[in-house]
């Protein structure tokens, strides 16, 4: 294929989205940008650094002390997740950020502030993202957009499993 482009990868919680958004990175040699991570690195640095975000004033203010980069894993062959420089890949799949994430990602200035630097980190194409809103927020334009569905008792298991897992691993209930 002649030129990059950007892949966007939508739908529902459970489908399997990252997993395909992952595969189809790795096989094109793209960088897979995982959207639901940054949410919760604003997340973990809410938590962390106690933002109210009930408070217009602090939310507003809290995305200029933030940085989120994403940079490949050569060992674990894996695009992972940097706030402010700290490697956070592990930590924001902690159940603590699972139950806080839907609050915080729901905020307009958080929203306004990830969606903004989506569309930078797409300036150069050459990406697969995934989330609920990438191909119709993010990159409406983009040249090619997925959306997944699943059938309510696969995606049910797979959230099950995934939770057994994060049960299992979580350094939180060691
Ligand atoms: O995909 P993941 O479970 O890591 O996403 C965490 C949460 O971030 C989702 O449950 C959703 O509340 C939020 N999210 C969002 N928009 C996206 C990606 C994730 O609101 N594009």
């Amino acid at each position: 294929m002649k030129g990059k482009i950007i892949v966007t990868i939508d739908g529902w919680s459970s489908c399997g989205k990252s997993t395909l958004a992952k595969q189809l990175a790795k096989a094109l040699g793209y960088a897979y940008i995982d959207s639901g991570a940054m949410y919760r690195a604003i997340t973990l640095y809410f938590l962390r650094n106690q933002v109210n975000w009930n408070d217009t004033g602090e939310v507003t203010e809290a995305p200029n002390e933030i940085t989120i980069a994403f940079k490949f894993n050569d060992t674990s062959r894996q695009s992972e997740i940097y706030l402010n420089e700290e490697n956070v890949e592990y930590l924001i799949r902690d159940l603590v950020i699972a139950e806080k994430v839907s609050e915080v990602a729901a905020i307009k200035e958080v929203r306004t502030f990830a969606v903004a630097q989506q569309q930078k980190m797409g300036e150069q194409k050459g990406i697969v993202m995934d989330g609920r809103d990438i191909g119709t927020t993010v990159f409406p334009d983009a040249e090619l957009k997925i959306f997944m569905t699943a059938d309510a008792a696969v995606r049910v298991e797979r959230r099950f499993k995934e939770l057994i897992l994060k049960t299992r691993t979580s350094p939180s209930k060691k």
